[in-house]
């Protein structure tokens, strides 16, 4: 009989050359445990997803309760369903005025492709600007506006009227035309190893889209929902975007994204034409009742407040000759060697010590550290000095 391990490579698409193949059989907050029993500390969260950990009790209850009741009725938008709209009305109550209005995706790529229909239709222009090194997604028009070549070349044609300028460059704002329908960014870059800007190109940036009439588009779909120490990573900035992607912690570990505007935005999807974007499982009840009772939790309990002092406290003491560069806001910390051979080293000795980290898309020789929010300072410590532990083996 074959094994998982080989039905996985014979089956499963394929879409690395060397996937990490760890088989794990349970995962309780900060830990994952493989079918050996080997316990692993997970310094990653699913990329930013386990802002609580795995197998939070409440959010298990609330899945377990909501598929019971009912799980798919109808296509999005049609009928009310309780966990969508106690959702949304509680997220907006976390919101500005101006984003109050929700629509829910299953992914991330999907709230990017919802909101640059959505810029386009508002605005009557095409003209998008994206960034270098941001990552928005995978899809046809979520990889237009991706800031990497090398991932791009081999998929075009791709949307047309896109610009790419340079990321916290004032300068370059100045190719923000009256032609441009829609600026998306990261409001802190994740692919690109942890890349945050100064609050004066964001608070330049939200001022020119103004004087020209485009729609400003912040994607947190990383660095929301308190990765970077505020529930919203635009409030570093005093800048409030037009429209706002939320993914990956959203669903509390079941697959959510959303895009968020104003009412008066996003009522383009309802004429010229009706039905302006349509999705099958959007907003699916056990997502939604699961992201809420996340949510609820990340609030009520304010796990917000110490993610600052744990970044810190990470960077702190992940010290060591062979780091070259650090960078962190909050729980998204980049630690920078010299090349992605040996990034790749030490990641590999960390997973083989027990301590799962990844490298970044557009950074390999950065380390992603991105724990689930919960984690404690003692678990902090032994998690450093493994990976210090690892660094010395290695470099
Ligand atoms: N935007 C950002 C900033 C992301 O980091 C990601 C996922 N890495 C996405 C969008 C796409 O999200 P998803 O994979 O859920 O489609």
């Amino acid at each position: 009989m074959l094994s998982n391990r080989q039905l996985f490579l014979n089956h499963v698409a394929q879409t690395s050359p060397a996937p990490l193949m760890l088989e794990i059989e349970r995962a309780e907050g900060l830990y994952m445990y493989d079918v050996s029993g080997k316990k692993y500390f997970d310094l990653i969260a699913g990329i930013s997803v386990s802002n609580l950990g795995h197998g939070h009790p409440a959010v298990v209850a609330a899945v377990k309760q909501q598929a019971e009741k009912y799980m798919h009725l109808m296509v999005y938008g049609e009928f009310v369903e309780s966990p969508q709209v106690k959702y949304a009305s509680k997220l907006s109550e976390h919101l500005p005025e101006n984003l109050s209005n929700i629509y829910f995706t299953n992914s991330g790529t999907e709230a990017t492709e919802g909101a640059l229909k959505l810029a386009k239709r508002y605005t009557g222009k095409t003209g998008i600007v994206s960034f270098k090194n941001a990552y928005h997604g995978s899809t046809q028009g979520a990889l237009s506006v991706m800031g990497d070549e090398t991932f791009k070349r081999s998929f075009r044609p791709l949307l047309p009227g896109i610009t790419l300028l340079e990321f916290n460059n004032e300068a370059a704002l100045a190719n923000i035309t009256t032609d441009t329908a829609a600026v998306i960014i990261e409001t802190v870059q994740g692919e690109s190893g942890v890349t945050i800007p100064s609050k004066s190109f964001i608070q330049k940036l939200r001022n020119v889209c103004s004087e020209k009439g485009a729609l400003l588009i912040f994607d947190e779909c990383q660095a929301g929902l308190g990765r970077t120490g505020k529930l919203f990573a635009f409030e570093h900035f005093d800048v409030v975007p037009d429209v706002l992607l939320l993914a990956k912690a959203l669903g509390g570990g079941m697959p959510l994204g959303a895009f968020i505007s104003s009412k008066e935005i996003m009522h383009c999807f309802t004429e010229n034409p009706v039905l302006g974007h349509i999705t099958t499982f959007g907003g699916h009840p056990v997502c939604c009742a699961a992201g809420l009772t996340a949510f609820n939790i990340l609030v009520e309990e304010n796990l917000t407040a110490p993610v600052a002092a744990k970044g810190s406290f990470f960077d702190t003491l992940l010290t060591h000759p062979k780091i070259k560069s650090k960078r962190h806001i909050g729980l998204l910390m980049a630690i920078e060697f010299e090349s992605f051979e040996q990034n790749k080293k030490i990641i590999d000795r960390c997973i083989e010590k027990g301590v799962l980290t990844d490298w970044f898309l557009f950074a390999p020789q950065c380390m992603r550290i991105a724990p689930p929010l919960i984690i404690t300072e003692q678990e902090i410590k032994t998690a450093c000095n493994i990976i210090l532990e690892c660094i010395n083996e290695v470099a």
